[in-house]
């Protein structure tokens, strides 16, 4: 796989081009910027006539009705994000750092989740081209330095006695001595001159988002479920734990909403309705989760597009607590900047260490090929009490796993059962109204096995930023809109759909049982001799922006 190096400028874009480059400049322009509308919202807020919400309680929603909502009664660009994920809050970030300057916007985001930067939501991932994303806007410190845990090599090695090595990616050395994919240019940071590849606890990394998002234009709504999603109006209408309701009205809504995604259901019915409305009399855009009966369309069935598919493998994943004492070692230190996978028959496992430096906690991922059961792909992360440290170790033992991963299985406080879905892909990532458009895995849910689904995330959330900017204040204009939302779409499809392909080829691979997996142990140790396996792991990386 090869890929475009750099990011496209249009002449229009260089001023803030620039501005994303000043990494050093950014906390303090940050603040300047703040304080600026903070004046600016205040002057606005006297001029402004009060409650412009169509705010209604479940129980007086019928009352509410006809009140002007906020798109309609300001000028400002206004965005909703459903999702508090990777995906949504890195698109925050960068519409703050890229649009605001642009023009007046305010960024709204909703999660569903109360506890979506929870310590204890999910296990740690691998991210590369994620971090080149937020040191091009300018928060790679505080979001990804302070959070992560180096990254310096994979080694791979069959669940045989002789522990038989079949390849050894040393990743600093891949990216520093790369010549064909510009990796010195994309992967090493400008400031520091490290290498952009480390280990973050998802939480970790949620939260370090959140926390450098300008509260001045951004609102976070964690407990408020969006049930339904109107690509024409654009309406949403959201739901609190607390039993209040709400219908509110956005220029834009990006749905960030993860592989079960409402929104996707919404673009995928939007245009699906734009494309036969000329013999269809329904032309209704509002998509919420109680009309799931409505499948027809594109090659006959819409099903796959809208629904993930499971991929056959499932993963058992488990997080330890922290080694809080030098004695008490869960990983040798010098193992901690490595990720180490076993490969058996129809199995195997990844061990690594995630999270930064003083609150290092260790993951293990069991993938197996394997019938769905009661498993399901477990968007919310939610911690499986089902799942015992006895049904792991047992499952991985009967996989022949070795001591080193059955020591830290015993080890682990909380475990995952994960089912690996993807998505179908999709012509296209917005609505036809130019309203609704989709980000993460609502766009494009991949299987793990390349340990890209949230680092192409945040490359979405960067490009969806940067071709909204580009149109500077005329982005308020549907048909303006629906050109970057267009640009945007061509720019980040291809690149996805090749690494979904390749994760899921991998994956399948990977496990793979008797002669696959025969097979597979061959291929390896080819590849890892002839420093191929490298080549992928660099390719995958890669930064596509
Ligand atoms: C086992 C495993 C290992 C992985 N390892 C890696 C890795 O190493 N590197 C990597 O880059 N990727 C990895 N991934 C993929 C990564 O987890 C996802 O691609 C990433 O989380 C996608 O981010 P997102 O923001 O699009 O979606 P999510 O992280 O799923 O976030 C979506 C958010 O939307 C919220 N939401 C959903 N519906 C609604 C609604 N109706 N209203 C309000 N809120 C809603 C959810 O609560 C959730 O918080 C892995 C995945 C798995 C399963």
């Amino acid at each position: 796989m090869s890929f475009p190096a750099t990011a496209t400028r249009g002449a229009s874009s260089s001023w803030w081009w620039s501005n994303v480059q000043r990494t050093d400049d950014v906390a303090q322009n940050h603040r300047r910027h703040r304080k600026r509308h903070l004046y600016r919202n205040e002057a606005r807020r006297r001029r402004r006539p009060p409650a412009t919400r169509n705010v209604a309680s479940s129980s007086s929603r019928g009352a509410e009705e006809g009140r002007s909502s906020d798109a309609e009664e300001d000028d400002a660009f206004s965005v909703c994000v459903l999702g508090c994920g990777p995906a949504g809050l890195t698109t925050a970030l960068a519409i703050q750092k890229l649009v605001v300057p642009t023009k007046e916007t305010r960024v709204v985001l909703f999660d569903k989740n109360p506890n979506a930067m929870d310590g204890n939501l999910g296990g740690g991932f691998n991210i590369n081209g994620g971090a080149a994303v937020l040191e091009k806007l300018g928060v790679y410190d505080e979001v990804f330095s302070e959070n992560a845990n180096k990254l310096r090599g994979v080694l791979s090695r069959r669940c045989d006695k002789d522990r038989t090595r079949l390849f050894d990616v040393d990743v600093e050395e891949e990216v520093r001595s790369d010549f064909l994919l510009n990796a010195k240019e994309l992967l090493v940071n400008k400031k520091s001159g490290e290498v952009m590849a480390g280990t973050v606890m998802r939480a970790d990394l949620n939260k370090g988002l959140r926390e450098v998002l300008n509260e001045e234009t951004c609102e976070v709504e964690l407990g408020c479920e969006i049930v339904s999603v109107n690509a024409e109006s654009g309406e949403i209408e959201l739901r609190r734990k607390d039993g209040t309701a709400e219908t509110r009205r956005f220029d834009l809504i990006v749905g960030a909403d993860g592989i079960d995604s409402l929104a996707r259901k919404c673009v995928v019915k939007s245009n699906r309705s734009s494309s036969s409305s000329s013999s269809s009399k329904n032309n209704n855009n509002d998509y919420n989760n109680s009309n799931e009966s409505d499948r027809s369309g594109r090659s006959g069935s819409t099903s796959s597009l809208e629904e993930p598919i499971y991929s056959g493998i499932k993963i058992l994943f488990g997080v330890t607590g922290v080694d809080d004492k030098p004695e008490d070692l869960i990983r040798d230190v010098s193992e901690q900047t490595t990720a180490h996978q076993w490969f058996g028959d129809g199995a195997y496992s990844l061990v690594f260490t995630g999270g930064g430096e003083n609150k290092k906690r260790h993951n293990l991922a069991f993938c197996s090929n394997e019938p769905l059961g009661s498993a399901n792909s477990n968007p919310s992360w939610r911690a499986n009490s089902l799942v015992t440290k006895e049904y792991a170790h047992n499952k991985m033992m009967k996989a022949n796993m070795p001591a080193d991963v059955l020591r830290i299985c015993l080890r682990c406080e909380r475990f995952f059962e994960i089912g690996v879905f993807f998505h179908e892909p999709l012509d296209t990532w917005s609505s036809p109204s130019g309203k609704v458009v989709l980000v993460g895995d609502a766009a494009h849910a991949m299987p793990p096995f390349l340990g890209q689904g949230a680092n192409q995330a945040m490359q979405d959330a960067y490009v969806l930023a940067k071709c909204l900017s580009t149109f500077g204040p005329d982005i308020k204009d549907p048909n303006t809109r629906n050109e970057a939302l267009q640009s945007y779409s061509n720019t980040r499809r291809p690149p996805t759909e090749a690494i979904m392909n390749a994760s899921r080829f991998v994956g399948a691979l990977e496990t793979g049982k008797g002669p696959v997996s025969l097979f597979r142990d061959v291929a390896f140790f080819v590849a890892g001799t002839f420093g191929i396996t490298g080549k992928i792991f660099l390719s995958g990386a890669m930064p596509r922006l």
